[in-house]
């Protein structure tokens, strides 16, 4: 603010309609690049009604689903409400009232009576009911007759705080409608060409229908760094900011907006000079594609010529060519249970075996790891839920409920489909079978016995593939298996560590929660030992052992990995150039000397700074 503008206007209502022309606002950075554009609410497009109007069942159904629905957002509000603490204090004052006046109508307001007696006594559909009641009193407040005798200055006072309470009414029935229809954000046909896109929350299902060549970036006022809603935009290389708190409140659509996915900052209604810089920063980000790029054709080893294996993760087909472009040798994780998301009938075999194929001939000879489908936790996938497969009230951890191996043991049916599948696709080219959330050797020798037992059923009918089966391997992921990485390398043809999840459990944090997300540390010793752990029971056993979470695509982070032996990695195709730099200019010995220096500290904040000054050349 210069020194020649008014005085700030001391309510903080009356604040919030000075919006600055200049505001930023501060999130959790998930996936680096810069987008310039304006905002598109993807809420919006679920806001329309439905088409049924008058409700098939009893009202109570309806009065229920209403309360059920008040209670979600009242819940969310608090939520958002606990979390502008980390709001600069301005931003904080400007927030604050708009969440309470939203919490305020969900609260015995004239929005919730009335839509109550249009549920009552007109029967409608408790989002009908919501709908046409918002409308119908926004609309009124905004056509109520203003005093003639009144200032200019008073009229327009009035005028802005009337827009302001219609607009408040209309949010509150948005989100009542949002949590009615628990309608995610699917329309994103409907986004205009280079906006960035703005939500409450996007799940990874609704991350897997995004456009990359359309939507420039993406902010939300929920998620972590390491959901998969962030790794599937970071593998769509879409820049995103997560988890701001407030957003929703603070920006409006249509604002033009500069997103930095490196810094997490959102910087709404840039001034001249910072759209010029944020202008540079995308020409510079652009260069240092291109520098990378140069890479390509390179060999990922150290300078003492040990060779690195760097290899793509896979979640859709999309990602092919960019995997192709990254110089990738391989897919050390294919995501399988994206395939299975978005659609109403589950794959069958036949579908299966034809994806796999393209993905194992795409691969051209490299080696393609298909890890089965890992349901669960966060990863919903409803034509599972809807067949009943598994259970939809998830009343309990769902994180530590029926998830990956466990549900799949669960489904012979849908394990063995999938079993097939990969081994009719086989034939076209190298494959591995990985098996997700594994906690004890029994679940490795039933799956395999199920495996053994699907091959010679093929056979049987005739199916060609090679007579040696695919190496049948491991996520190591839960700190149960890490610990028992030993036992479990006799059962195993080969590890993959999955760091996303190895945090979350040992660390007790979610990996997708915005409130925690700093607790979620990829230097926490606990989770470094349990690696060095199961790494080590590999390499006794000579058992090849990678890192495929996201870590392994964080160049900081690969002369500590590389000390610790590992010389496998599958990332996010993006991350792929930057890692094989890394690569590329540490020696093996200095890696070596620099993990075990790592490995004696106990205090997160000293690995930090170790990890900070590798290849400074500062005497640590
Ligand atoms: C992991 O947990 O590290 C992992 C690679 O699997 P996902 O992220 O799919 O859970
Ligand atoms: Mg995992």
């Amino acid at each position: 603010m210069s020194r020649t503008d008014p005085p700030p206007e001391k309510t903080p209502r009356a604040r919030s309609e000075n919006i600055r022309p200049e505001h930023i606002l501060a999130g959790i950075p998930v996936s680096p690049g810069i987008a310039i554009g304006p905002l598109h609410a993807a809420s919006e497009p679920a806001l329309d009604l439905p088409l049924v109007r008058i409700a098939p069942g009893a009202p109570e159904a309806e009065l229920a689903r209403l309360d059920d629905a008040v209670a979600k957002s009242k819940k969310q509000l608090d939520k958002l409400r606990a979390r502008l603490s980390v709001l600069p204090e301005d931003s904080q004052q400007e927030i604050a009232p708009l969440i309470d006046a939203y919490s305020q109508m969900l609260t015995g307001s004239r929005l919730l009576r009335q839509a109550r007696r249009g549920i009552t006594e007109q029967k409608l559909t408790a989002e009908a009911a919501i709908y046409d009641e918002a409308e119908s009193l926004a609309a009124a407040i905004l056509a109520q007759p203003i005093d003639d005798g009144a200032s200019r200055e008073r009229r327009a006072d009035e005028i802005a705080a009337r827009q302001r309470r219609a607009d408040e009414i209309r949010e509150t029935g948005r989100r009542l409608l949002r949590n009615l229809t628990a309608a995610a954000f699917r329309n994103f046909a409907a986004i205009p060409q280079g906006a960035i896109l703005m939500a409450e929350t996007l799940r990874p299902s609704d991350a897997a229908l995004i456009d990359p060549a359309r939507i420039a970036g993406i902010v939300t006022e929920e998620g972590g760094a390491d959901g998969h809603t962030a790794i599937m935009l970071r593998a769509l290389g879409v820049p995103a900011v997560l988890g701001i708190p407030g957003l929703l409140a603070a920006a409006k659509p249509a604002t033009m907006a500069v997103l930095d996915g490196e810094t997490g900052r959102l910087t709404l209604g840039p001034k001249a000079t910072s759209l010029a810089t944020a202008r540079r920063a995308v020409a510079g980000y652009a260069r240092e594609r291109q520098r990378l790029a140069r890479l390509r054709r390179l060999p990922a080893e150290t300078i003492d010529l040990e060779a690195v294996e760097l290899q793509g993760n896979l979640e859709l087909l999309a990602e092919l060519p960019l995997i192709a472009q990254s110089g990738a040798s391989g897919i050390g994780l294919f995501r399988t249970e994206f395939l299975f998301m978005n659609r109403e009938t589950l794959p069958d075999e036949a579908a299966q075996a034809d994806i796999y194929r393209t993905v194992v001939e795409a691969m051209d000879g490299d080696c393609v790891t298909i890890r089965v489908l890992d349901w669960g936790g966060e990863k919903d996938i409803e034509a599972l839920t809807a067949r009943g497969l598994v259970p939809d009230t998830l009343d309990h951890n769902p994180a530590l409920g029926m998830r990956g191996l466990r549900m799949l043991l669960r489904q012979p049916d849908l394990f063995e489909t999938q079993l097939a599948a990969i081994l009719r696709a086989s034939r076209a080219g190298p494959v591995r079978v990985l098996l997700p959330m594994v906690t004890n050797v029994a679940e490795v020798r039933a799956a395999r016995e199920i495996y053994d037992r699907v091959a010679k059923r093929l056979r049987r009918r005739g199916e060609k593939f090679p007579e040696k089966l695919p190496e049948l391997g491991i996520m190591i992921e839960t700190p149960g298996a890490a610990l028992a990485a030993d036992a479990l390398a006799l059962e195993a043809d080969f590890f993959a560590i999955g760091t996303n999840d190895l945090f979350m459990y040992t660390l007790a944090v979610d990996r997708a929660a915005t409130e925690v997300a700093a607790l979620y540390d990829p230097l926490h010793p606990a989770v470094l030992r349990l690696i060095q752990f199961a790494t080590e029971a590999a390499l006794r056993m000579r058992m090849p052992v990678s890192v495929c979470g996201e870590l392994a695509g964080n160049p900081r982070l690969t002369p500590l990995l590389l000390g610790l032996g590992l010389r496998s990695f599958s990332m996010s195709a993006t991350n792929v150039p930057r890692v094989k730099q890394a690569v590329r200019a540490v020696s093996i010995d200095d890696c070596a000397r620099f993990a075990r220096r790592v490995m004696e500290q106990s205090d997160p904040a000293r690995i930090r700074e170790l990890v900070n000054s590798f290849g400074l050349g500062k005497k640590e």
